[in-house]
């Protein structure tokens, strides 16, 4: 494994968290070349390497100490940690700071013509998730049981093509909802996404790095205000 005191930044390679990952460290001063083939990119100006990776490796990268930094969904974050603690795994991280892109919430949706008054009419049913950890967590507060239907994509339709009774998933206008049929009936997490930084020993060179990138993502945050 490559080790050097560079410091390593993952973010989503493609999708709703990639352009505003890469124009929040173009805008922090960092110059870096984004290949679409390439894993890793390797800035001219500072020592930092980001590496671009799909969003749902990005929390496991920072818990096993892999990289330094991820940018990375809420949402996705905590489905890990939950997932992790299933597993008795390592799943130790810092947040270091909410961003102000990446707002979406994680709901249960219903199809509009059943009858919904409140959660416990979904008692016994089976809903359509890839958040299976979040899900059971709510359900468990709200002493709800349900069966899961784990769906990595395509939730919307898992309704009506007979694979489940509801959905839980990812929602930020509610269009998509709409245009399958649902009704957003309640919010289970609220989510951004967020900077998070490894546990344990980090050099002081890269703390260092790490200061001045927050320092400067602190003042592109507020700028935008
Ligand atoms: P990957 O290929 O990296 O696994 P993905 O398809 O799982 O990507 P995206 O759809 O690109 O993920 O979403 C990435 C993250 O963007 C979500 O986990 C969430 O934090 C955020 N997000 C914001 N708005 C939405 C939305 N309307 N729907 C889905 N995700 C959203
Ligand atoms: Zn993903």
């Amino acid at each position: 494994m490559i080790s050097n005191n560079r410091l390593r930044i993952a973010m989503q390679k493609t999708g709703r968290l990639s352009d505003d990952s890469k124009d929040l460290l173009t805008r922090c001063g960092i110059k870096i070349n984004l290949h679409k083939q390439k894993l890793i990119a390797f800035a001219e100006n500072m020592p930092i390497d980001v590496m671009c990776v799909r969003d749902d490796d990005i929390p496991g990268l920072v818990m096993d100490k892999v990289v330094d930094i991820g940018i990375i969904g809420e949402n996705v974050l905590e489905e890990e940690v939950l997932n992790r603690q299933v597993q008795l795994d390592n799943c130790s991280y810092t947040k270091l700071k909410r961003l102000d892109f990446g707002i979406c919430r994680l709901s249960l949706a219903v199809p509009i013509n059943i009858e919904y008054n409140n959660i416990h009419c979904l008692n016994h049913t089976r809903i359509a998730t890839s958040y299976p950890h979040l899900l059971k967590r709510y359900c468990d507060k709200k002493k709800l049981t349900f069966k899961s239907c784990m769906l990595n994509g395509s939730v919307e339709v898992a309704p009506r093509a007979g694979l489940s009774d509801a959905i839980c998933d990812l929602v930020s206008t509610g269009a998509t909802l709409e245009a399958n049929g649902l009704r957003e009936v309640e919010v289970i997490f609220f989510s951004k996404a967020c900077v998070i930084c490894k546990t344990g020993f980090i050099s002081l060179e890269k703390k260092n790095v790490i200061d001045k990138l927050m320092t400067r993502i602190q003042g592109v945050i507020k700028a935008r205000e």
